[in-house]
């Protein structure tokens, strides 16, 4: 998948909200006797505990804020409640979405308790507005709305709607810029809060709904870490052992192998080594119709299913030339992820691979043996001098 459409991989999160306007229309989806006055805190307080275990500040602030905003509704803190309900949801929303463009450190790291004391500066603020101006709803009410929106609702609504599709808008863009599992589920969060505004759910059922998305992402989360590989993004050793599994019945197994590789290291750093990681693995994403793995240090596998072994051998070849043709330039600035140590700025180097290639068919049908031939096929290639693809014979 083309980098500028990673996001869609992790579409499946705001994706489930479908279920809430499904459920209104089907009675036994109706989601209703599910919700009780304590699920929320066992839904926020599970998602906390996960997000200090898998690091996640911005999970962690989500859930704080969503437990805050709960915590103050039950104890009656919030004057007006249901009038000025959607207020308090918009400014949620709002805070989620800078929560969204924070980065993410441990949840339980300075900074991350300092956005605490500021989301909890923010509920005394709103309480003393309220005590000395008198219900919020009434302040901000836009009377000017156009007839869709105002049909049957109260003017109060415009300006919180307003304000969290701007937020769930700003959410967006960080989620197609940066897409993660943490961002979809910070996203899938503010969309909920402009359902809610805009149906009239009750708070028990938004945060409820808010405490499952978090623990889903943190769960999408752990997927990606344990069958993403984190440097290149591709798909890891384990996705790999997985995937070997169950490959189809016809298929060819590719193992590609950077050329001497230790000497860039040696010669470069370590930083400059893993770019060209990253360099070389989205060469091979972007010119191989396979699945790619990063099978360990410098050497990625590919899976290309189908039996036509000549487009395959034709596919691994064209990569090898590309790869060995590509000017890979070292940048001190620029894109975070392309950063350099500065001393090699502006300099090209040039990077080849050797690659084995087996194919499954008799006698090799177990995965096993395709990848051993194909492995014996690339240790010929690097035999034969590197910069090649050898087929197992
Ligand atoms: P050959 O052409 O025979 O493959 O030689 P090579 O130097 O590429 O192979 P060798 O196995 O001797 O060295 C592999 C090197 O890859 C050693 C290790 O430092 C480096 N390496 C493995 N994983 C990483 C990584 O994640 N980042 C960086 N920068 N280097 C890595
Ligand atoms: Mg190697
Ligand atoms: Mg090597």
């Amino acid at each position: 998948m083309p980098s500028y459409l990673q996001w869609l991989r992790f579409f499946w999160l705001p994706g489930l909200l479908l279920v809430l306007p499904l459920a209104q229309y089907l009675p036994w989806m109706d989601l209703g006797h599910l919700y009780n006055q304590q699920l929320p805190f066992f839904l926020l307080g599970a998602a906390l505990v996960l997000s200090v275990l898998y690091r996640s500040s911005r999970v962690a602030l989500a859930a704080g804020l969503f437990l805050l905003l709960y915590t103050a509704a039950s104890l009656e803190f919030l004057p007006e409640q249901t009038q000025g309900l959607p207020l308090y949801l918009a400014l949620t929303s709002l805070n989620l979405m800078l929560i969204t463009c924070a980065r993410d450190r441990s949840a339980l790291s300075f900074i991350a308790l300092a956005w605490l004391l500021v989301l909890v500066a923010q509920g005394a603020g709103i309480l003393l507005l309220q005590e000395c101006c008198g219900p919020l709803s009434r302040q901000f009410a836009l009377e000017s709305l156009p007839a869709w929106v105002s049909e049957g609702r109260d003017a109060s609504l415009a300006l919180p709607l307003l304000v969290c599709v701007v937020a769930s808008a700003g959410a967006f863009i960080v989620f197609t810029l940066y897409p993660g599992p943490t961002v979809a589920g910070l996203f899938s969060c503010t969309l909920l809060l402009c359902y809610g505004i805009w149906n009239g759910l009750p708070l028990v059922s938004i945060v409820s709904a808010a405490g499952l998305f978090l623990i889903l992402s943190l769960l999408g989360a752990g997927y990606e870490f344990a069958f993403r590989d984190a440097l290149t993004g591709l798909l890891s050793r384990r996705a790999f052992y997985y995937h070997m599994l169950a490959p189809g019945r016809h298929y060819s197994l590719a193992m590609i192998d950077i050329d001497h590789f230790k000497k860039l290291n040696d010669r470069f750093g370590h930083q400059t080594g893993d770019q060209v990681l990253r360099m070389v693995a989205s060469l091979i994403n972007r010119y191989t119709t396979g699945r790619v793995f990063r099978f360990g240090g410098e050497e990625f596998a590919v899976v290309i299913p189908g039996r036509d072994r000549a487009a395959a051998e034709k596919a691994l070849g064209d990569l090898r030339g590309k790869i060995a043709a590509y000017p890979m330039r070292l940048r001190a600035t620029g894109r975070l992820r392309d950063r350099m140590i500065p001393s090699r700025s502006g300099q090209q180097i040039k990077v080849t691979v050797s690659i084995g290639l087996a194919h499954r068919e008799k006698p090799l049908k177990k995965s096993d043996a395709v990848l051993k031939a194909a492995d014996l096929a690339l240790y010929k290639a690097k035999r034969c001098g590197r910069n090649r693809l050898c087929v197992h014979a």
